[in-house]
């Protein structure tokens, strides 16, 4: 075997001309997103009044295996893809583990993350179905951000409704969003008929992102050209996400490099279950076996503490109801909560694979994710994403385990982004202000108690 390079890349022609939909090779397939007036399954015309066509296909199509890359969605890819596969040579170092770290890094975009791998996506079959423009919500901004530069690239509108808290606290992300053309609304606004409504009911409210996304679905629907766009959590945005785990798969092929273990973070889903689709795939076909592990914070804890049920995607109610891992949509991490990752749920299809026992899902607290993105920016330079630090924890943790074995094992975990907006979060851990809270089990009780009641 050649050495392995500090950052593995691979040439223009080896790069994915397919997104690979898991559901293809799964025998028990994910529930279906259920209509939450009529409790049936939700149709193509029902979800096409929402959501662009080509993507409501994606979306409803749980048995063709791949999906060709469009050539102009490929392009754009070419910007910022293949993102390096890194070989954490001082890492490694650092721990003393004989074990193999190696790391997906995502960051490497103006938006700073996998987010605009979906983003793109999506723009690109607004635009094709001839819209104006799309809506959505963001919470932190990074989706927001994603999905602006896809819009600009594409000549598209684009509104998104920022819940206030964050417009208000996170000045940068705005900018960054409205450089690129979005038009950037505090959510709840008096724009639209349901942001009136919470607004007179709890006046001075911050907000949320559950009433985020009732404003972005209330501002698709009611304007003509356009549609409601959504960064995680759903079938097609794991497809599109798939690009990060046939590089992965591509560039440790090409060194001869079997992966033992497949670590992410998990908020809802979507680069986790990219990353490891090709890998989950080779598993339900019998071909090959690994270790994945999803890694949620301990303050959110929707696969290791929630239960597997039909549940509201949305804080508003307005959504599909999807049978998933959930906390309840009432659920919301506690303040003190810095590192994103706060949804109530899980992607479907994340959720199906680890009930099946496919993927196995640990919860880590605050400030050990912390004391990780610290170690691993000291050693290997790049600033991590709170979020993505969740997964560097438990790449730690294995390393060091092997340490103690002897195991040389191949450990791979995605690095989803930068954390160059998430300086308040790093400055309270510097300071040593930094708390971990993990909800107890009654607190759990009274969201999940309030889990609509649906034959699953
Ligand atoms: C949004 C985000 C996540 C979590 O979202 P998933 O859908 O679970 O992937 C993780 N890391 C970063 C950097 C993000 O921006």
């Amino acid at each position: 075997m050649s050495e392995i390079p500090y950052k593995i890349y691979l040439e223009e022609n080896e790069m994915p001309k397919e997104w690979y939909n898991v559901r293809g090779d799964m025998k028990k397939k994910p529930a279906p997103l259920l209509n939450p007036g009529t409790l049936k399954p939700v149709t193509k015309e029902e979800l096409s009044a929402v959501f662009c066509e080509e993507l409501v296909a994606q979306e409803l199509d749980d048995t063709t295996r791949f999906f060709e890359i469009p050539a102009e969605i490929r392009e754009f890819y070419k910007m910022y893809r293949p993102s390096p596969l890194v070989r954490a040579y001082c890492l490694e170092k650092k721990l003393g583990t004989p074990a193999h770290i190696y790391y997906k890094f995502e960051g490497n975009n103006t938006s700073g993350s996998h987010k605009l791998n979906s983003a793109i996506a999506q723009a690109y079959y607004a635009k094709k179905q001839g819209l104006k423009g799309v809506t959505t919500e963001t919470g932190a901004g990074q989706w927001g951000t994603a999905l602006s530069m896809a819009c600009s690239y594409f000549d598209l509108d684009c509104q998104v409704y920022m819940v206030k808290v964050s417009y208000e606290q996170k000045p940068f992300r705005r900018e960054v969003m409205r450089t690129y053309g979005a038009k950037v609304t505090p959510s709840p606004s008096m724009d639209t008929e349901v942001g009136r409504k919470i607004n007179a009911e709890f006046p001075g409210t911050t907000g949320s992102l559950g009433c985020a996304i009732s404003e972005a679905v209330e501002a698709a629907v009611s304007q003509d050209g356009y549609r409601y766009v959504l960064g995680s959590v759903l079938s097609q945005v794991l497809l599109h996400q798939s690009v990060i785990g046939l590089e992965t798969k591509a560039a440790l092929d090409k060194y001869g490099i079997k992966a033992d273990m497949i670590i992410g973070c998990a908020g809802g889903g979507s680069n986790l279950g990219g990353l490891i689709s090709p890998f989950a795939g080779e598993i339900l076909r019998g071909e090959n076996n690994y270790e994945i592990i999803a890694v949620e914070p301990a303050s959110c804890p929707s696969l290791t503490r929630g239960v597997y049920a039909y549940d509201f995607c949305d804080t508003g109610k307005v959504c599909p109801l999807a049978k998933m891992y959930t906390l309840g949509s009432g659920f919301i991490p506690s303040a003190n909560h810095a590192g994103g990752l706060r949804y109530h749920g899980m992607s479907s299809i994340v959720s199906e694979l680890y009930d099946q026992g496919l993927i196995k899902a640990r919860s880590v607290e605050q400030t050990a994710v912390f004391e990780a993105a610290e170690m691993f920016a000291r050693v290997e330079g790049i600033l991590p994403a709170p979020e993505s630090s969740h997964a560097i924890r438990v790449a730690i943790d294995e390393a060091l385990k092997c340490k103690e074995t002897g195991e040389a094992k191949n450990i791979v975990f995605g690095l989803t982004g930068t954390g160059y907006f998430d300086l308040v979060a790093y400055q309270k851990y510097n300071d040593k202000e930094m708390s971990d809270y993990i909800p107890t089990d009654e607190d759990l009780k009274k969201s999940i108690d309030l889990i609509p009641k649906v034959e699953a």
